[in-house]
């Protein structure tokens, strides 16, 4: 048996379809996208249940010692959902490391020219680490005292 992993064409995340089970369900808030680097952060936050917007996985954290820049990650397609005004507030969720904070600086100015609501994942989260290993309470909390930026 073959499994192949598919991806949501519009969130980016893991999918059984064209588009993930969070993506199809009406009862999610679109007008909030919780922006992380891998689906695996989705599973995180997923836990919390804090969260009830929409997501977008960018693939990966901006590191140019491994060549990776914003045109590797899908930072086009997220700028495109957020053409059509639905979304209201982008809460950056990158990992609380070197990377993720390039990441989460790179896309807070990039987003600060969109009439769009800004914030970042309140401190607290173990510096270093990965988002998929802070604790749901942690986490939780981590998205109440979630602050503005840019
Ligand atoms: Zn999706």
């Amino acid at each position: 048996m073959r499994d192949k992993v598919k991806f949501c064409e519009i969130c980016g995340n893991v999918a059984e379809q064209s588009t993930c089970s969070i993506c199809r369900d009406p009862r999610r808030d679109a007008g909030v996208i919780c922006v992380v680097e891998e689906a695996k952060d989705v599973v995180a936050i997923e836990r919390t249940r804090e969260f009830r917007g929409l997501y977008h996985v960018l693939g990966g954290a901006i590191s140019p010692i491994d060549g990776i820049g914003p045109d590797e990650l899908r930072i086009r397609q997220l700028m495109q959902r957020l053409a059509d005004g639905t979304v209201t507030e982008v809460i950056i969720a990158t990992d609380p490391n070197l990377e993720g904070e390039a990441t989460a600086t790179y896309l807070s100015r990039l987003l600060t020219t969109l009439e769009i609501r800004v914030t970042r994942l309140a401190s607290g989260l173990p510096v270093g680490g990965d988002l998929e290993y802070a604790d749901e309470v942690t986490l939780g909390r981590a998205f109440e005292g979630r602050r503005v930026v840019g």
